[in-house]
């Protein structure tokens, strides 16, 4: 998954990314409000943590203008502690959760994940198919309740394909979303992480669709 995260205090910042990467996200960085307009405008994140202020242009107008522009990722601002009328403005020009400073990494890292899963419809932490369970609290897989050990981005891959079960992903997406902006993208290696996957998960888990992508076979899923 990749995220999209908006800070302009830089040591806070690099801490954040710091946290976030350690817990297997790509990262892209904004440290001002043009910059992060232009970046949640142009890219698809799973997920941005909006700091509101800014200095260009101060992260509540951002928002509107993200949802003005109809870009519905799920977006968290970071507010000051006592901050309840920034909090009910937030929430109204379009954020989905808020979190007061200071925080711990940890809550964050649980709303994040909460906000990527809803954004998905799915409810529970425990992601299930086929055998194959992905807990994205931990990032531990099991198949049929025997421990897989998966590559970072082998992770990625399962865990993006994990929260669309039944959907066909192109490689295009896939790429987009396991490596950050200032990575050398080459959607080329996705096809070497899915056949390392395959190799670790039950046959025919994740099927080839000539021409457009990936699907998670859900059946025998409930
Ligand atoms: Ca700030």
């Amino acid at each position: 998954m990749r995220l999209l995260l908006v800070e302009d205090e830089r040591t806070l910042r690099q801490q954040l990314a710091l946290g976030l990467k350690r817990a297997g996200y790509a990262v892209d960085e904004a440290d001002n409000g043009q910059e992060a307009l232009f970046l949640g405008d142009t890219e698809n994140y799973d997920a941005v943590i909006l700091d509101l202020g800014l200095p260009g242009m101060d992260g509540l107008s951002v928002l509107k203008r993200w949802r003005t522009n109809r870009r519905v990722m799920p977006v968290l601002i970071l507010t000051a502690r006592d901050g309840w009328h920034e909090k009910v403005e937030g929430i109204d020009a379009g954020a989905d959760d808020y979190l007061a400073k200071p925080f711990q990494m940890e809550e964050l890292l649980a709303r994040i994940r909460a906000l990527i899963r809803r954004s998905q419809g799915l409810a529970s932490p425990l992601l299930e198919c086929r055998g194959i369970v992905l807990d994205t609290r931990d990032s531990k897989v099991t198949v049929d309740g025997w421990p897989v050990v998966l590559t970072s981005h082998e992770f990625m891959v399962l865990d993006y394909l994990m929260h669309r079960p039944g959907v066909i992903v192109s490689r295009t997406e896939l790429t987009e979303h396991i490596y950050a902006q200032d990575f050398d993208r080459d959607s080329n290696t996705i096809e070497v992480f899915v056949a390392r996957l395959r190799k670790k998960l039950p046959p025919d888990a994740i099927k080839t669709v000539r021409g457009l992508g990936y699907q998670l076979v859900v059946e025998p899923c409930p």
